[in-house]
């Protein structure tokens, strides 16, 4: 391909905007234009490392016996209203009517449309199992779309969707997805950190994440110093601590005057002691929540409701009452798995006061009435605890879990920190900063029994197929590529994504150097080679930077002095690398096409 008739506006100057590295890079390496907030267009060079993106991931699921399909991006509303995301997505799943007032999405994520296309097909048992995928346009209306693609609004995924009649199948496939995710990530040049991750909202069971380290990434990743734990911070989990205070009997309950003293802090100085001897208790309010609340303390007052006489009936919004020890945070994510609720965040001070009848600061877990006690497991541990007493200027001490309250649920609810003991092998956890890439989990019957999914097994008895999802997203995966293969001067491609694999860069191109350059394109290009000659009328100074922006891998020099050699030669760069070789004109073509196939694995 020559330079001059394809269309690579590279930029000096960095688009103001541009944060991160990998944004910068697109821009100025003319691969990336914006449309708008979260809508960039791919120019031609952008689009032939999306390509290779692409190509490598639908090849290694093709591997996986995976079948491609290509459903609509617009899909029927109806379909979300059945598996009852139509009211849980919330405003990032972009809505719109078509001239006849009918509803429809634009695809954030396709688990209903994919669904909804093996129910009608789906009748036996020999049919299973099967997987799905598509690489697709998505729409996701981001409320804070930036760093360039890598969270835009509108993005590339391969989803794929499988189906089965048994847990060992599903675990198969499970396995098989995330050995193809680590080969597809490792084939791209990327170090991705696999992670356990929460699956909650998504109602099902394993579920793992690929993270890539990054500074800006909107991930907390915890990891293990001494063993291969790793999770996302959403889902880790700790050793849990016994905090001491003997097994002596502790007293009965007390109140204790505490005026105007209301953070652990200020407890901490009134009591004289430290914060994991108090059982902060927080108001939470949780949306959707598909338990049953009739029978729990504290649950009755809260109504159920159909979102349409599809859905499944949940509470459309609950409140609850959280318990931890002082010191520690509350996993929000953590939390909205166990009340199985789409959302949860904490309550308004006005709700605080209406549900706890105290004022903002004294709520605890002893005498609550209009609420669910949830407690941390790190409550039990704590043996002669202070908590609020649900009064003005009041705490209770010598709380006793068991004794003076009884949770309606005892589960992990704590936020993992630095420091804290890992669960598998007494280590210790540290934190680290990651981007997801892709995403795997078991679905279990989430969606194959809200949408109605059947199969006959041999007996001819009717079941309900079990499910999982697997996504990656390409533009993503592109710009982390360049976020770990970069320099000052610009991206350093590895071989397998790299838009032009040879930049040939005559110094004039004209006569015997237009001559050579011309033949050795020809010839590469004829051994698959993508290559890019760079016949612009430009100083070779501004050719090179231009080269060392787009990041081709191999750069070779043509000029006249080289050619006039007793023995004709042209200079060969590894971008990245500092040594310049030359290589004798007769034996170019040959080395390159080893050079480049050798990185090509
Ligand atoms: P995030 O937490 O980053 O928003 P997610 O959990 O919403 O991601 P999934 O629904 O699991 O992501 O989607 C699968 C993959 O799609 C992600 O791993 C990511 O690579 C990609 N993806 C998701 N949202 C975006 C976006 N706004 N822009 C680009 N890629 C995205
Ligand atoms: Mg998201």
């Amino acid at each position: 391909m020559l330079f001059t008739k394809t269309f690579i506006p590279t930029l000096r100057e960095v688009p103001a905007d541009a944060l991160i590295v990998s944004h910068r890079l697109m821009f100025r390496a003319g691969m990336l234009r914006k449309l708008a907030n979260g809508l960039f267009a791919y120019l031609p060079l952008g689009l032939r490392s999306f390509r290779k993106v692409e190509a490598i991931v639908r090849e290694e699921m093709d591997a996986t016996g995976a079948l491609e399909i290509k459903p609509t991006v617009v899909v029927p509303g109806e379909l979300w209203k059945e598996s009852g995301r139509w009211e849980t997505m919330g405003d990032a799943m972009l809505r719109v009517k078509n001239r006849l007032g009918g509803e429809f999405v634009l695809s954030p994520t396709a688990e209903e449309a994919v669904t909804s296309l093996v129910r009608d097909a789906l009748a036996s048992y020999r049919q299973l199992p099967l997987t799905l995928y598509q690489i697709n346009t998505k729409y996701r209306d981001e409320i804070r779309p930036r760093y360039g693609v890598m969270r835009g609004r509108e993005f590339v995924m391969k989803d794929a969707y499988s189906y089965h009649t048994d847990e060992a199948s599903l675990d198969n496939t499970y396995q098989a997805m995330g050995a193809a995710y680590r080969r597809i990530f490792k084939r791209c040049g990327l170090s991705v950190i696999p992670v356990r991750a929460d699956s909650g909202a998504m109602g099902g069971s394993d579920s793992e994440e690929f993270m890539v380290e990054s500074v800006i990434g909107d991930n907390t990743l915890i990891l293990c110093r001494n063993c291969a734990y790793a999770a996302n911070v959403e889902k880790a989990s700790c050793k849990p601590e016994l905090v001491s205070g003997g097994t002596a009997a502790v007293p009965a309950l007390e109140p204790i005057a505490t005026p105007a003293v209301k953070t652990i802090e200020q407890l901490c100085g009134f009591f004289k002691t430290d914060a994991r001897r108090f059982i902060k208790t927080l108001i939470y309010r949780a949306r959707n929540v598909a338990l049953d609340l009739a029978q729990v303390p504290g649950g009755a007052g809260f109504v159920k409701r159909k979102s349409s006489p599809e859905a499944p009936e949940v509470y459309p919004e609950a409140f609850f009452a959280v318990a931890i020890r002082g010191d520690l945070e509350v996993n929000e994510v953590k939390l909205a798995a166990a009340l199985k609720a789409s959302e949860v965040s904490l309550a308004e001070d006005t709700e605080v006061v209406r549900l706890t009848g105290a004022p903002v600061g004294f709520a605890g877990p002893v005498g609550l009435k209009n609420l669910p006690l949830v407690a941390d497991l790190t409550v039990p541990a704590i043996q002669d605890g202070i908590s609020g007493a649900l009064a003005a200027d009041t705490h209770y001490v010598h709380v006793v879990y068991g004794r003076d309250f009884v949770p309606w649920l005892n589960v992990d609810l704590r936020t993992v920190v630095s420091g804290d003991r890992c669960g598998l092998c007494g280590g210790e956890l540290y934190e680290k900063k990651g981007n997801e890439l892709g995403h795997i989990f078991k679905l279990g019957h989430k969606y194959t029994r809200s949408m109605q999914v059947n199969y006959l097994d041999e007996n001819g008895q009717t079941h309900i197929p079990l499910m999982g999802t697997y996504g990656i997203g390409i533009d993503r995966t592109l710009a982390s590529v360049i976020e770990e293969h970069h320099d000052d001067e610009g991206i350093i491609w590895p071989m397998t994504v790299a838009p032009y694999q040879v930049i040939i860069i005559p110094i004039t191109y004209a006569g015997e150097v237009k001559a050579l350059a011309d033949s050795l394109a020809a010839n590469l290009e004829q051994s698959r080679i993508d290559v890019l000659l760079d016949d612009r009328h430009e100083r070779p100074g501004v050719k090179f930077k231009d080269a060392d922006l787009m990041g081709i891998p191999y750069r070779v020099v043509v000029g006249e002095k080289n050619l006039a050699r007793d023995t004709p030669v042209v200079e060969v760069k590894r971008r990245g690398e500092a040594s310049v070789r030359l290589l004798e004109v007769s034996k170019a073509e040959a080395e390159l096409i080893r050079l480049v196939y050798r990185e090509l694995g």
